[in-house]
């Protein structure tokens, strides 16, 4: 990990946090090692996103809290959904255009792909059928949502902790397998820490416990890495085997407000866990339309992706120059461990009109900042300098 973190801020803020001996010679790593034992039920006090928006004040003037995409969605989607207007009185049966263009695209058929408004409803379908048949296993911390659902039904949440380089340990989580197991979920990349798995161990892990346990993967960040197809389990669907894969395109197709996701899964799995969800009909004709034109947009994903880069680098030197780590992420949000109580970071942040979340793990407190535009990092960057 220490390779990862930069040694000059960690030098500088090391020196800044004199008395904080336990933190002096490895920085993250050393956190990573007073990571807790497993915990059951850990996600009551956890604010959503959306929770956590609500929370933030009217006038803001970065939002960085949600992993929401400033720079989507593309020109194409707005065209296309300015001229669906005049048919918005007919139900969305375009629906199948998508299904198969998603479909083409994977080398599958459209038996093997459920549409919903955003990923949301697909994480809560699953919850409602593997929450009620037995236990779920997840990351620590994670993307609390299907596990936080499938807790309303009942299912015990096995929350393990990540490994000392803050990705989701898989070996921990494959020991935690057994026979009340319904369901492992699997967030890659990991929200909050933007972290993501070794490939060639995610698929040796997934192809062993499909067999036994059925596997849920959530892709929402994945078209932020270079190799989106490379990264992804789409294959393992392909090849068979008892793996879901989820994908929003909330995120790089900056359709947050829009709502389209996806699920890809075997076509028996599809119909099951379609009887917990309303489907296509949930989602508006425009919003189909637009994601129509924008799936697989190349030229709009390059550059957002580019803007993305660009706005992140900026934080990572802002967070440098104060003397804090961070974790380096594959992602549109990055994670640093902050040296004041997190609620009191986030209204400090607030009053000055920045929205962002705060984390509590290892023993520490966390802030996860979104990457938003150029103008939204340097309203960051002037409000943490006075608040750090
Ligand atoms: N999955 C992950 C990992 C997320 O971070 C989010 C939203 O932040 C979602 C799923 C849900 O997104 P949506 O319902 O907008 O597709």
């Amino acid at each position: 990990m220490q390779d990862l973190m930069n040694r000059r801020s960690w030098i500088k803020s090391g020196a800044l946090l004199a008395g904080s001996a336990a933190l002096l010679p490895t920085g993250l790593d050393a956190l990573a090692a007073t990571r807790p034992a497993e915990r059951l039920s850990p996600l009551a006090s956890q604010l959503t996103d959306e929770e956590a928006l609500l929370a933030a004040p009217v006038q803001l003037r970065a939002r960085l809290s949600a992993n929401e995409n400033p720079f989507g969605p593309s020109d194409k989607a707005k065209q296309a959904i300015t001229d669906s207007l005049t048919s918005c009185y007919q139900y969305p049966l375009q629906a199948r255009d998508l299904m198969q263009k998603i479909a083409d695209f994977e080398g599958l058929t459209p038996e093997y792909i459920m549409l919903d408004a955003g990923s949301s409803p697909l994480l809560l379908a699953a919850a409602m059928h593997f929450g009620q048949q037995g236990a779920i296993i997840t990351g620590d911390p994670s993307y609390a949502d299907l596990p936080r659902k499938a807790e309303k039904f009942k299912a015990p949440i096995v929350a393990v902790p990540l490994t000392a380089d803050y990705k989701l340990d898989l070996e921990a989580m494959e020991k935690k397998i057994d026979g009340r197991t319904a369901l492992v979920y699997l967030c890659n990349p990991n929200n909050p820490t933007g972290t993501v798995l070794d490939m060639a161990k995610l698929k040796a892990f997934t192809a062993r416990v499909s067999k036994k346990t059925p596997v849920f993967i959530d892709e929402a960040y994945i078209d932020y890495l270079p190799d989106p197809r490379g990264s992804s389990l789409m294959d393992a669907v392909k090849q068979g085997q008892n793996v879901m894969v989820a994908r929003t395109f909330s995120k790089l197709y900056g359709f947050a407000g829009l709502r389209v996701g996806y699920l890809v899964a075997q076509p028996e799995m599809i119909k099951t866990l379609a009887q917990y969800a309303v489907g296509p009909m949930s989602i508006s004709a425009p919003a189909i339309r637009a994601a129509v034109v924008s799936y697989q947009d190349q030229a709009y994903m390059q550059d957002a992706l580019k803007k993305t880069l660009a706005s992140k680098q900026f934080l990572y030197d802002v967070l440098k120059r104060e003397g804090y780590e961070y974790i380096p992420s594959v992602t549109n949000f990055v994670m640093f461990p902050i040296k004041m109580d997190g609620k009191r970071f986030v209204e400090e942040m607030g009053k000055r009109g920045v929205s962002i979340r705060n984390w509590e793990f290892n023993g520490k407190q966390w802030c996860r900042v979104s990457i938003g535009r150029m103008d939204e990092m340097q309203a960051f960057a002037e409000a943490f300098t006075q608040v750090s």
